[in-house]
């Protein structure tokens, strides 16, 4: 190529497109449709394209050659060409460590549909609200299980139990072609067993002897006594049922009246509640502890009958970790779920950014839409200019026909297109806050909750977490690692700048220069 100055001044561009193999399936999705679009782009912009980069997934290979290949293209160009171009951010990031080796490299995207541009120097409000469509992008599949989960829900709330027959019941096709749940013939021997566990003379173990000599059995089997507990705890046997937390009223036939089923919840907690006396300490760290050293669990014990300490079971031999006292494991515990608090003045503010830019995507798409109307009228228009050429013989009827087919090939795939731009809805980013919301209003509270509220809440959220040399190493489930590294992102990006260390007064500065100010909340600064 010839280094001239208009040369030097086109900027040099990669063009990137993905396709798994499922969505190939679908038109708007194909490796072409993208390809057409970004390189449209390019040249509307004065972009030279100097390189495409293209990936199909199947299910069975899961690398990336062609991303792979773009990153080392941009690296060993780093001079010449530092611009991706991507259909949107889902196209380029299937996960989050690919979106932080693409931050690493420092280069600069266009997401082509979205109508955003995200460089190095992009305000790190943009920069964070990004991070978070990368999080949706990465639930998207996963809200389709919501999808699934929402149409149970809707079969609930018409009093049909959503799922399997559970034992004394069966599936049968309702009246109206609905799956419905009707008695069995093991029905009785259920009936039987509430009223027997009812009268209060029996254990579950003694019940479930009664059970054997009798003969009883449920699908052909005998009974244990773990099974019988499972079924007189079921509340689908008075004909209501519990679903996602909610009490539904069923249209199915009980087999036990509520007295009776409430009269065995009863028993249970009363025995329940003797049982629990005799448990003297809650360790809330137990079982949630690796040892780094040998892999065995840490485990809390009680030493002067007041102080707790954490340490090693020592299970595989001698363990070199000391003992820690509870609060420095607790310390530490904070101090990583302080990673995932967000002040909640930034919340709010995020909340109406997100707005902001939805309302900013919504505009790209209605401009990319009118743009392709456009399209669509000139190659009408053309159509009827050939014909009025072959009618006056100015063209032969073979090339009519060549030329016409070209014409409909081009306006059936601007027709797609439309209808593709129309349907492409934003992610659901505000859900993605709200979900933050909760996650930094319960990781600043940790310290001070009751012991089994900290154990939920790290069930929740904790995927690993261990102990070595006095250190404490945790990695999150997603998307609350995910949430982690966007902060740690927005906060390093910024922490070099000489604006001080805490990230709020950057986030705050850029508000005040680039939205309608506010009053910073008091809370929001002392973090
Ligand atoms: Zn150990």
């Amino acid at each position: 190529m010839v280094q001239n100055g208009s040369v030097l001044k086109t900027q040099w561009v990669v063009i990137y497109a993905r396709v798994s193999s499922k969505e190939q399936e679908v038109e708007g999705f194909s490796i072409p449709a993208q390809l057409e679009l970004l390189r449209d782009y390019a040249s509307k912009q004065g972009m030279k394209a100097v390189q495409e980069f293209v990936d199909i997934e199947s299910a069975s290979t899961s690398g990336r050659t062609g991303f792979g290949q773009m990153l080392a293209f941009l690296k060993k160009n780093r001079t010449k060409c530092h611009t991706i171009l991507v259909e949107k951010t889902d196209r380029l990031y299937r996960n989050v460590p690919d979106y932080a080796t693409v931050d690493e490299l420092g280069v600069t995207i266009h997401f082509v549909k979205d109508g955003t541009v995200l460089s190095p120097d992009s305000k790190s409000s943009e920069q964070f609200i990004h991070g978070i469509k990368v999080l949706m992008a990465r639930n998207y599949s996963q809200n389709l299980g919501e999808e699934v989960r929402k149409g149970m829900l809707q079969k609930a709330k018409s009093g049909l139990y959503p799922s399997n027959a559970p034992a004394g019941y069966r599936n049968v096709e309702g009246p109206d072609g609905r799956r419905i749940i009707v008695p069995d013939r093991d029905a009785p021997t259920i009936a039987r067993m509430f009223e027997e566990f009812g009268t209060g003379r029996y254990s579950l173990k003694t019940l479930a002897a009664k059970a054997k000599g009798d003969g009883w059995t449920i699908g052909g089997r005998g009974l244990h006594s773990s099974t019988l507990h499972l079924i007189l705890r079921r509340r689908i046997y008075t004909g209501d049922f519990d679903w996602g937390g909610v009490i539904y009223e069923g249209k199915h036939e009980a087999l036990v009246s509520r007295e009776t089923w409430e009269g065995v919840q009863a028993l249970f907690d009363r025995r329940a509640e003797t049982k629990q006396h005799r448990i003297k300490h809650d360790f809330a760290y137990t079982g949630f502890i690796r040892c780094g050293h040998c892999g065995c669990g840490l485990v809390g014990e009680l030493k002067k009958q007041k102080y707790v300490y954490y340490h090693c079971t020592g299970y595989r031999g001698k363990c070199e970790e000391p003992y820690t006292r509870e609060e420095i494991v607790q310390d530490q515990f904070a101090a990583a779920l302080k990673e995932l608090v967000i002040p909640p003045g930034i919340l709010k503010w995020l909340q109406e950014s997100v707005c902001e830019s939805d309302l900013n995507e919504q505009a790209a798409r209605d401009k990319e839409v009118k743009r392709l109307e456009e399209q669509q009228r000139r190659l009408g228009s053309k159509l009827d200019v050939l014909y009025d050429d072959r009618l006056e013989g100015r063209i032969s009827p073979e090339m009519y026909d060549r030329k016409a087919q070209e014409c409909q090939k081009q306006a059936t795939a601007v027709a797609r297109r439309i209808e593709e731009t129309r349907a492409s809805t934003p992610a659901p980013v505000e859900s993605a806050i709200d979900l933050m919301e909760l996650t930094s209003r319960a990781a600043d509270l940790f310290s001070i909750q009751p012991p089994h509220e900290k154990q939920a809440f790290l069930r929740l959220i904790l995927k690993s977490a261990s102990w070595r040399h006095g250190e404490l190493q945790t990695q999150f489930e997603e998307p609350f690692e995910n949430l982690r590294l966007s902060n740690r992102l927005s906060r390093s990006k910024h922490g070099a700048n000489g604006a001080g260390t805490a990230q709020n007064q950057i986030w705050y500065a850029r508000v005040d220069s680039n939205h309608r100010p506010f009053a910073p909340e008091a809370n929001a600064l002392s973090n």
